[in-house]
Parts: C-alpha cells; sequence; structure tokens
C-alpha cells in the first residue's frame, strides 16, 4: 500500500509518500480502507519529534473509511460498513480500561503518535476502536470529528463539570478544539466567550453560536472578558495556548472558576503567582483526550446534527507536505483532510 512515512525528524520535507507493506489485520482487529485523515496540531509536533515517537513512523490520528477484512475473533463487523476509529489507543484490560477510564491507561497513547497511523490507505484497528457511521455521512465529516470534538467534551464535561446557564472562555476559535468547545458549550446553553485573530475567523466563531468574539491581536483578552462580564469573570477557561496566553486566562476566571488546558502550543513554561491561585481558589486541570463512552455520547450529538465537524481544506495523501505548509501557516478555520 501506499503510506506518508517519516525516516527522520524535520519540516514538512521529512514527509515520504511510499511504498510499504500492506496493514494485515490480527484475528481480533478489523482491516479499513482509509477514505479520509484529518490532521490535527499533533501531526506537526510527531513530524518535528516528541519523544515516543518510533521511526520509521506513519502519523494521522482521525481516520475514516471501509471495513475491507473482519478478523475471526470479531463480531458484529461486515465487509463494505462505514466506519470510523476511535483515535486513542489502550490496552482494553486493565483496571483503568474496563472501569471506562481509557485515557488513564498505562499504554494509553493517540494514533499517529504512540502507534502508526492513518496517512496510508489500509490500517488495521482493534475492534474495540472501530465505530460505525450513518450511511449517508461523509468520510471527510466522520474523520474531522473524533479527536477535537472528544478533546473538547471531555475538557468541559467530564474535567470541567460544564453546567447549564455557565460561562466559558474558548480561546483560539479556529482550532478544531476551539470550533469543538465552541459548539459544545453552546449545547449545555451557556455563554461563550471566544477569540481569533481576524474578524473573518470571529464572524464564523459567532455562526457557530459564540455570543462574543476577542480579537486577541487588537485587544487584550481579560479586559474584554471583564467588560463583556460586567467584571465577574468565565466559570471555565479552555486552554490550550499556553505560555501566551496562560497569565490572561487565569486573570479571565471568577472566584472558584476553573482552567482546563489540553496543550502548549506556544510553549510549556507557564508560570503564576500561588497566592493568586489559592486566595481565588481556583481549579486547574489537565486533560487529555477523552474516554469511549465519551466518545460514544459526542458522536450521538453528531450523527443527531447538534454538533457538527467543520472542514476547511481537503488535500490529496500524495500532497502531504503542502497539507502540513498550509495547516503551519494557521489560516484555516477548521480541519484540514488527507484523501488516500
Ligand atoms: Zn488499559
Amino acid at each position: 500500500m501506499k503510506a506518508v512515512r517519516i525516516h527522520e525528524f524535520g519540516g514538512p520535507e521529512v514527509l515520504r509518500w511510499e511504498d510499504v507493506p500492506d496493514a494485515k489485520p490480527r484475528k481480533d482487529q478489523v482491516l479499513v480502507r482509509v477514505r479520509a485523515c484529518a490532521m490535527n496540531h499533533l501531526d506537526i509536533w510527531v513530524r518535528k519529534g516528541l519523544p515516543g515517537v518510533k521511526l520509521p513512523h506513519i502519523p494521522g490520528s482521525d481516520v475514516a473509511g471501509e471495513i475491507v477484512e473482519v478478523g475471526e475473533y470479531v463480531t458484529g463487523f461486515t465487509p463494505g460498513q462505514r466506519v470510523l476509529l476511535a483515535p486513542m489507543h489502550f490496552c482494553n484490560h486493565c483496571a483503568k480500561c474496563v472501569a471506562g477510564l481509557q485515557n488513564q491507561c498505562p499504554e494509553f497513547t493517540v494514533r499517529g503518535f504512540g502507534v502508526e497511523g492513518g496517512n496510508c490507505e489500509l490500517v488495521a484497528a482493534p475492534a474495540v476502536s472501530v465505530i460505525p457511521i450513518p450511511d449517508n455521512f461523509d468520510f471527510n465529516q466522520a474523520a474531522s470529528v473524533p479527536l477535537v470534538f472528544l478533546t473538547a467534551w471531555h475538557m468541559l464535561v467530564g474535567r470541567g463539570g460544564l453546567r447549564p446557564g455557565q460561562t466559558v472562555l474558548v480561546l483560539g476559535a479556529s482550532s478544531g478544539v476551539g470550533i469543538a468547545a465552541i459548539q459544545v458549550a453552546k449545547l449545555f446553553h451557556a455563554r461563550v466567550i471566544t477569540t481569533a485573530g481576524s474578524e473573518a475567523k470571529l464572524e464564523k466563531a459567532r455562526a457557530l453560536g459564540a455570543d462574543h468574539g476577542i480579537n486577541h491581536y487588537q485587544q487584550k483578552i481579560s479586559d474584554e472578558v471583564k467588560t463583556f462580564t460586567s467584571k465577574e469573570g468565565v466559570d471555565i477557561v479552555i486552554e490550550h495556548v499556553g505560555e501566551a496566553t496562560w497569565e490572561q486566562s487565569m486573570k479571565c476566571l471568577k472566584p472558584a472558576g476553573t482552567l482546563v488546558t489540553c496543550g502548549a502550543t506556544t510553549g510549556p513554561n507557564a508560570s503564576f503567582d500561588l497566592r493568586f491561585l489559592y486566595s481565588r481558589q481556583l481549579s486547574l486541570l489537565g486533560s487529555y483526550m477523552g474516554t469511549m463512552g465519551e466518545l460514544y455520547e459526542v458522536l450521538g450529538h453528531i450523527f443527531a446534527g447538534r454538533l457538527k465537524a467543520v472542514v476547511d481544506k481537503t488535500f490529496g495523501l500524495q500532497d502531504v507536505r503542502a497539507a502540513h505548509e498550509y495547516m503551519e501557516k494557521s489560516q484555516m478555520f477548521g480541519k484540514v483532510v488527507l484523501n488516500p
């Protein structure tokens, strides 16, 4: 089969379009023909070099496609069935996994990071991670859902304990997690404040339901949040920007507010005054992907049309270098999807 592989870490030039042996399913696995593989920022981190990536490596976390072969021990699936793959890899038999807490499994990692991914024509996956999609559901849409919507759901609902009517600040409206978090927060009838680098992006965020937009190049986030909330602050901040926004994010919280972070795009070294943390009784929470139960929950809303993935642009899989370059320019609003 054809696959995108990296043999060394670096810029887009390390992405090679090459022939590799066909993926072969074990008896407990399902073989899926990849129709769409959505990109995430993780693809870029993996390409640049992350501890835990074994070379050569096939990137790509979010796969949708058709089943071509079903392992002997697998029941309930048939060749030709349209499916997506959960982007999580876990052992499925430890105490955490059987309790439904797959993202706390000692073996937990992400497809396309700790295990090989979907930037190829065929993927063999354990049956537990294969999820049917409706007949008329577009593969590009399906591939654009799992990682970012699961991440946003786990941050807001699983970790943040979002309740109806709360006020949420979502940083980075145009990112995959931002687009998902705005919609999940609105599903809970929260008031949503969001940030972006241009008026055009803020307009799209409002179309998704955001109540208030802040241009983070022209306005100070904490000042705008104070004005919009009558000096109160927000209940939950959805953070994934890191160093560049951390101080602002903490300032935006109301007393006993909660900051949930799933990333550090601008750098990992945030600092803050401990006195501010305890005197205002703030909660700082980390969040990493989510559970299979949460993925099924969020997909229920997706398939019912209450939440919607936004696809910005598609590329042929052989044009993966152009796709990485496009993504690194950060001009998109929504997902970049690769089609084998
Ligand atoms: Zn486990």
